[in-house]
């Protein structure tokens, strides 16, 4: 028995990860993502109106020609972040496969099929719970609970026949998330007792020294500036990633606490946030406001400049995204101007990438010229530095390491770590995207 490990995306780069595994010609498809930096670089890109060859040109999607005409039994996501599923419309069609994926990844899978104009996505979803396991054509899949940014995140364990491979792309250890659950960390340390034939172990922030500290820590850092500027008479304003359904949590929680009106405007914003609450993922209050449709968002926004004061006005827009309410608020599109003592707090990290970086930088400049103080990256990583990297790999001990999702120097990084902990030549691969590598036998 062996496993044939064909990465189709996610390595020598960010985004678009998507990786086939192989168990004697019958294959499973582990996350289907867009390289968002590509499709950006395209003024006005649309994604559900671009054609899959168009995507595949521009970097923006893997390109998976070379698993057509191969069985496909399944398509496993991890989770819902853009980088994992927001392919799915573009290249799940053409696979004769269900999906299987938690029901929050599951119901942002389901906005961007709805979302898809070219294809007719008809594959079948199966939502499975973390801790769930399935079979598939004799190969078992695991759904193993993991914490990272965003809820129900789960690692994806296939074994057949002896041989086994954890995808860990993405994740960190925290052992105060806050909302959702923690790792499983009794089930990692009894796959090494099991014995692990390989793993796949995302380096993208293997460079930070770690380990990453807790959401509970962030919440902390949120508690003294939102404590700080809600004491002034300006208004208060938040952003952080839509997705991030703690996060936000923090913020409306401590909104009240501190005794000012927290509101969500934007459109992703409330498509995230109805998500979570329609599955019951998280409780907030029933008078808290979240608004995304042009209308209701004017007429808010008019309300909030009427008592600047008692709000905390939480949006999108932390990478400085032209479109997000914080860019046309600061372009004077919208009816709430900043002013002098207005103060804008940033709960995300920059993603480094050239359109990111100058988006962001021109945001704050024009929020900082009309007067507004500006608090950057209250915020804490989604995913595990080196020691918490080290720490997972030796709690689940794989015979063969295999970094993924990073730029070419972070995966070089990994092989580093893995030879600190002992891997050496044939047990630790650097691979690329469209290669593949076959392990057992
Ligand atoms: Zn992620």
């Amino acid at each position: 028995m062996t496993i044939e490990i064909l990465p189709l995306g996610g390595l020598g780069e960010v985004g678009k990860n998507m990786t086939a595994l192989g168990f004697d010609g019958s294959y499973i498809v582990v996350d289907m993502g867009i390289r968002l930096d590509s499709i950006m670089a395209f003024e006005d890109a649309e994604i559900g109106d671009m054609s899959r060859e168009e995507l595949i040109n521009i970097n923006g999607i893997p390109d998976d020609g070379i698993l057509h005409g191969r069985k496909v039994k399944a398509i496993v996501l991890t989770h819902g972040h853009l980088d994992h599923i927001g392919a799915v419309g573009k290249l799940a069609h053409a696979y004769d496969a269900p999906i299987y994926g938690t029901p929050f990844t599951l119901e942002l899978t389901k906005r961007i099929i709805r979302e898809e104009r070219g294809f007719k996505v008809k594959n079948e979803l199966r939502p499975v719970m973390p801790g769930d396991k399935v079979k598939v054509d004799g190969i078992e899949l695991e759904f193993i609970p993991v914490t990272h940014s965003i809820l129900q995140t789960v690692l994806i364990l296939a074994k057949r026949g002896g041989e086994s491979i954890l995808c860990a792309s993405d994740f960190k250890l925290d052992e105060e998330p806050l909302l959702g659950y923690k790792t499983d960390r009794v089930r990692l340390k009894r796959l090494a007792r099991e014995g692990l034939s390989a793993a796949m172990v995302g380096a993208i922030r293997v460079d930070e020294p770690g380990p990453t500290p807790t959401e509970a820590h962030v919440r902390e850092m949120l508690h003294e500036v939102m404590k700080e500027t809600s004491s002034g008479g300006g208004l208060v304003l938040a952003t952080t990633f839509s997705s991030h359904i703690t996060r936000l949590k923090s913020m409306v929680d401590l909104a009240f606490e501190l005794g000012r009106t927290p509101v969500l405007v934007g459109r992703s914003l409330r498509n995230y946030c109805t998500s979570a609450l329609d599955l019951g993922l998280v409780d907030f209050p029933q008078e808290l406001r979240i608004h995304g449709r042009p209308n209701a968002v004017h007429n808010l926004l008019r309300e909030v400049d009427r008592a600047r004061e008692d709000f905390v006005l939480i949006c999108t827009g932390h990478q400085g995204e032209p479109t997000s309410v914080l860019s046309r608020i600061a372009d004077g599109k919208l009816p709430l101007k900043v002013r002098e003592g207005d103060e804008v707090i940033f709960s995300a990290s920059v993603i480094p990438n050239p359109i990111n970086e100058s988006n962001r930088e021109l945001l704050e400049t024009k929020l900082r010229a009309q007067g507004a103080s500006i608090h950057r990256n209250v915020h804490v990583s989604g995913h595990a530095g080196k020691v918490d990297t080290a720490e997972f790999i030796q709690l689940v001990r794989p015979e063969h390491l295999i970094p993924c999702h990073g730029t070419p120097d972070k995966l070089r990084l990994m092989v580093d770590l893995g030879r600190e902990l002992g891997y050496s030549g044939g047990h630790l691969h650097q691979l690329r995207n469209g290669i593949s590598l076959r392990i057992g036998g």
